[in-house]
C-alpha cells in the first residue's frame, strides 16, 4: 500500500482535472510541433539575471549575449531579475522579438519573503502551526508576484540531523513527518488553489535528494546513505510536496552513494517521474550540471549535459551546457529527441498553467508592486509568524515574562541592536538594516531602557557571498557591559550567530556561541545571575553551560523584519510562546548527528554502575541538551487519561485520545505530540516516530479531549528495497508536549 492509496478522491473534481490536463497537453503539443530543435533546447535553458549579489552585472558582453539568446528563443527562464520594470523589459524581448514569442518564467529564491522577511524557515517550522506556515508562504508569494516573479526556489524540504550544516536554517528540521506536513503547507501557500491566480507562484521542492546529509556536515560534501534512511526519512517530504502538487523540483549538488543527484537516474527517473508520477519539471541546482566534471562523473561538459538530460534534469540553471551541447548530442544520437520533448512539454505545461500564454505580463503591474510590497498585511503576517516561531527553552523561577513596571532591565549584546542579522540568510531583496531590532522592540515597553553593546560579534561588513568574520580578540565594550549588568534587576543578553553565519556555504565545526560571547555570558553571570538569554541562531547550538546556569533562555532564531517587536512581546508577556524545537540541540559537536528518532542498539542501557560495554561516550551523556519537540509556555499543561479506543486491525484506523488541561496562570497554546514505536519489525524501526500533532489553545483551567486517528499509513514503513510494509505486533503510543513524552500506552496490531 502506498502512502497515497487510502486518500479519498473527489470524483467530480478529478474529472475536471483530467479535462483541464488534456486541454493543456493539447496546447503544449501544438506548440511543440512548431518548435525547432534549438528552440526546444532553449526552453531547457535558464540564465541568471543581470545582477550579481551586489548590483548590476558589470560584464556587458555577457548581458548582451543573454539578450541575444532570448531573442533567438534560446532561453526558457531567467532567475534573479528584479522588479516589475525589469521583468517586463526582459519578458518583452522573449514575447515580441523571438520567433514563437514563448514567455519566460521568472524564478527567484523567495525562501522566507521577497522584501519583507518572515522568520527563517527553520524558525517557522518551530511553530508547528501549519496554517501559519501556509499563510506565511502565501504572503511571500503575494509580495514576490507583485514584483514580477512567478516561480520560487522553495520550499527546501531537506531533512537534516546535522547542525553543522549551514542550510538547516532553510529547512523544517530533522523529522520526516513534521517535514512532510510543512512541505505541503508551503507548497499550498506558494501555489494556492489556482496557479493561474496572479498572486500564486510556482513552488520548487529542493534539493532532490539527500543534500541535508553531507558527510561531517560540510557543505556540498557527499552523502553516503543507507536505503532505510533514504526511503523513510529523506524522501517522504519530497513525496508529500509532490502529493501537494508542487510543479517543480530542484536536484542537488551532492553525490548520493557515488552518483551525483543531477545525473541520478534512480532518483529522477525511477522514483520521481515513474513511481511518483511527477508531472512538473526538474531544474538543476545552479551549475550542478557542470559540476558533474569535478565530481569525477563526466569527462567534460558535453558528457555532463548528456548524463544530466538523460537522467531527467529538465532545465539547466546557469551551466550554459544544455544550450551549447544538447543540439549536437541529439544530432549524434546520444540524447533521444523524446527526452528533449518530454522535458520541454513539462516546462511549457507549467507556463500554460501559470497563465503566461494568456498574458505574459500578468505579474507586471507597477501599481501592485507599489501597494503590495512591504504592505501592512505583509508586515502583520511577518509579525504573527515571528511570534509563533519563538521557543521558550528554560524559565526558572518565572523570571519571564518581565515585569512591565520594572525599569531596571538592562539589555546587552551586539545582536540586540542589530537591524541586519535578524533578516537571516536568503533574504531576497530585503533592504539592509531594515529589521526591527530587539532594542527597538523593547523600547516600545521602556523607552529609557539601558543598552550596552558589549564586544562586537562580527568584524567588518557582512555580505551574502562573503565569509562572515567573527571577532574573537577585540574586547572593547566588554567592561562597560559588565558594569552595566551589575546594577540591573534583570539582564537581557542577546547572543548567538549572525544571520549570515548559517545558510549556503556556512558549515561550522563548532556549535558553541561564536567569538567572545560565551565569555561575556559567563562574566555577566559573575556579577548578576538574573539573566534572560535571548538566542539568535540559524541552527541548534551546543551550549551546555548556559543551560546549566542561566535561569531563562528563549530561542528566537532569526525572525525577519518584525523580529524585535515579536521578541519584546514575548519577553513582556503580551504573547505566550508556544514554539517547539524542530531539531535536537546537542550537548556537544561530538554527538552530531543526533536526532530523536534513532534506532536502538543491542546495548542501549547501562546494566550496572561502572560497566563499560554499552553504547555510550565516556565524556558526555547520550541524551541531548534539548530534545526534539521541546518548548515551554508561561502556563502549565497537564496530560492525562490516554486511551486507545477500539481494537486495531489492518485497514481500519485506531482512535487515540488524551486529555489536556491548562493548569497554569495564563491562557496558552500547546503542541500535543503523538509518537509511536513499532516494537519489532522486518527492518528495525526508530525508538520513537512522530505520527501526529495538534495545536491546542486553552483558557486557564480549561480541559480538552484531543483525538488522533492512526491508519496503516502511519504504522508502516519502507523496507530496504523501497517496498511499503506494515508489521503485525505491538505498537507503543506516546503522548506529550515534546519527544520526551509524558504518558504512554500500547496496542496490538493484528491481521
Ligand atoms: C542553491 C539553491 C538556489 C540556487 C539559486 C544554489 O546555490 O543551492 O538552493 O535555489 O542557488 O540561487
Amino acid at each position: 500500500m502506498s502512502c497515497t492509496e487510502n486518500k479519498s478522491i473527489d470524483l467530480e473534481n478529478n474529472d475536471s482535472i483530467v479535462i483541464e490536463n488534456s486541454r493543456l497537453d493539447g496546447q503544449v503539443d501544438s506548440l511543440l510541433n512548431l518548435m525547432t530543435l534549438e528552440e526546444k533546447i532553449g526552453q531547457m535553458n535558464q540564465y541568471n539575471g543581470f545582477m550579481d549579489f551586489t548590483g548590476p552585472v558589470p560584464d556587458e558582453d555577457e548581458s548582451e549575449m543573454k539578450y541575444e539568446h532570448i531573442k533567438m528563443g534560446y532561453v526558457g527562464s531567467m532567475l534573479n531579475v528584479r522588479g516589475v520594470e525589469e521583468v517586463r523589459a526582459v519578458q518583452r524581448i522573449a514575447v515580441e522579438e523571438s520567433r514563437l514569442g514563448i514567455p519566460l518564467i521568472f524564478g527567484y529564491d523567495v525562501i522566507h519573503g521577497y522584501r519583507t522577511m518572515s522568520p527563517i524557515p527553520l524558525a517557522e517550522a518551530a511553530s508547528w502551526d501549519l496554517e501559519a506556515v501556509e499563510e506565511s508562504a502565501r504572503l511571500a508569494a503575494k509580495e514576490a508576484s507583485a514584483a514580477g516573479i512567478n516561480w520560487t526556489f522553495a520550499p527546501m524540504v531537506d531533512i537534516s540531523r546535522d547542525a553543522r550544516w549551514g542550510r538547516v536554517m532553510e529547512g523544517a528540521g530533522e523529522d520526516p513527518f513534521l517535514g512532510s506536513e510543512i512541505a505541503k503547507a508551503r507548497v499550498q501557500g506558494f501555489q494556492g488553489d489556482d496557479l493561474a491566480h496572479k498572486e500564486s507562484i510556482v513552488a520548487c521542492a529542493k534539493h532532490f535528494a539527500a543534500y541535508g546529509f553531507p558527510e561531517a556536515g560540510r557543505e556540498y560534501n557527499n552523502a553516503d546513505l543507507g536505503t532505510s534512511t533514504l526511503y523513510n526519512s529523506v524522501l517522504p517530504p519530497f513525496k508529500a510536496a509532490n502529493d501537494a502538487g508542487v510543479r517543480t523540483f530542484m536536484n542537488s549538488f551532492n553525490q548520493l552513494n557515488g552518483i551525483p543527484a543531477t545525473a541520478n537516474d534512480f532518483l529522477l527517473r525511477d522514483i520521481l517521474k515513474e513511481k511518483w508520477q511527477f508531472e512538473g519539471f526538474v531544474v538543476s541546482d545552479w551549475g550542478s550540471i557542470a559540476e558533474l566534471v569535478p565530481h569525477g562523473f563526466a569527462p567534460d561538459g558535453t558528457a555532463a549535459a548528456r548524463l544530466a538530460a538523460n537522467a531527467g534534469t529538465d532545465m539547466d540553471m546557469e551551466s550554459n551546457l544544455y544550450v551549447n551541447e544538447l543540439a549536437g548530442l541529439v544530432k549524434s544520437g546520444k540524447v533521444d529527441i523524446k527526452t528533449i520533448d518530454d522535458a520541454v512539454k513539462r516546462i511549457l505545461k507549467v507556463k500554460f498553467e501559470l497563465g503566461l500564454f494568456d498574458d505574459p505580463y500578468r505579474y507586471c503591474n507597477l501599481e501592485s508592486e507599489k501597494n503590495v510590497i512591504g504592505s501592512k498585511e505583509i508586515q502583520e503576517g511577518a509579525l504573527d509568524m515571528a511570534l509563533k516561531s519563538i521557543v521558550l527553552l528554560k524559565n526558572e523561577n518565572q523570571l519571564l515574562p518581565l515585569n512591565k513596571a520594572n525599569k531596571k532591565v538592562v539589555l546587552i549584546g551586539a545582536l540586540a541592536s542589530d537591524k541586519n542579522s535578524p533578516l537571516g540568510n536568503w533574504r531576497a531583496t530585503a533592504v539592509d538594516d531594515s529589521a526591527i531590532s530587539v532594542l527597538e522592540g523593547m523600547q516600545e515597553y521602556n523607552e529609557n531602557i539601558i543598552y550596552s553593546r558589549g564586544p562586537e560579534l562580527v568584524v567588518g561588513k557582512t555580505a551574502f557571498s562573503k565569509e562572515v568574520k567573527i571577532n574573537d580578540s577585540d574586547v572593547s565594550g566588554f567592561q562597560e557591559a559588565i558594569q552595566t549588568a551589575k546594577n540591573a534587576d534583570v539582564v537581557v543578553l542577546v547572543l548567538g550567530e549572525h544571520g549570515l553565519q548559517s545558510g549556503e556555504g556556512r558549515s561550522r565545526s563548532e556549535l558553541g556561541l561564536p567569538g567572545l560571547q560565551q565569555k561575556l555570558l559567563e562574566d555577566v553571570y559573575q556579577v548578576n545571575k538574573n539573566i534572560v538569554l535571548v538566542l539568535n541562531n540559524g541552527r541548534p547550538l551546543a551550549i551546555p553551560w548556559a543551560k546549566e546556569n542561566i535561569p531563562a533562555i528563549v530561542e528566537v532564531w532569526q525572525l525577519g523584519s518584525q523580529s524585535g517587536n515579536a521578541i519584546a512581546k514575548v519577553l513582556y508577556g503580551d504573547y505566550n510562546p508556544s514554539g517547539k524545537l524542530p531539531m535536537t540541540f546537542p550537548r556537544s559537536v561530538g554527538q552530531v548527528p543526533i536526532y530523536y528518532n534513532g534506532k536502538s542498539t543491542g546495548r542501549p542501557n547501562l546494566p550496572s554502575p561502572d560497566f563499560v560495554f554499552w553504547s555510550h561516550y565516556q565524556d558526555v551523556p547520550n541524551d541531548p541538551l534539548w530534545v526534539f519537540g521541546h518548548g515551554l509556555s508561561y502556563t502549565d499543561f497537564e496530560y492525562s487519561n490516554l486511551q486507545i479506543v477500539d481494537n486495531f486491525s489492518k485497514d481500519k484506523s485506531i482512535k487515540i485520545t488524551v486529555d489536556l488541561k491548562n493548569a497554569g496562570p495564563v491562557k496558552g497554546k500547546e503542541v500535543v505530540q503523538l509518537y509511536i514505536r513499532d516494537s519489532y519489525s522486518k527492518v528495525v524501526r526508530p525508538l520513537k516516530e512522530l505520527k501526529g500533532f495538534q495545536l491546542i489553545d486553552l483558557e486557564v483551567m480549561e480541559s480538552r479531549e484531543v483525538v488522533f486517528n492512526l491508519t496503516e499509513n502511519d504504522l508502516g514503513y519502507f523496507d530496504n528495497e523501497g517496498n511499503w510494509f506494515c508489521d503485525p505486533g505491538t505498537f507503543d503510543v506516546f503522548l506529550g508536549g515534546s519527544s520526551n513524552t509524558e504518558i504512554n500506552s500500547s496496542f496490538e496490531l493484528t491481521f
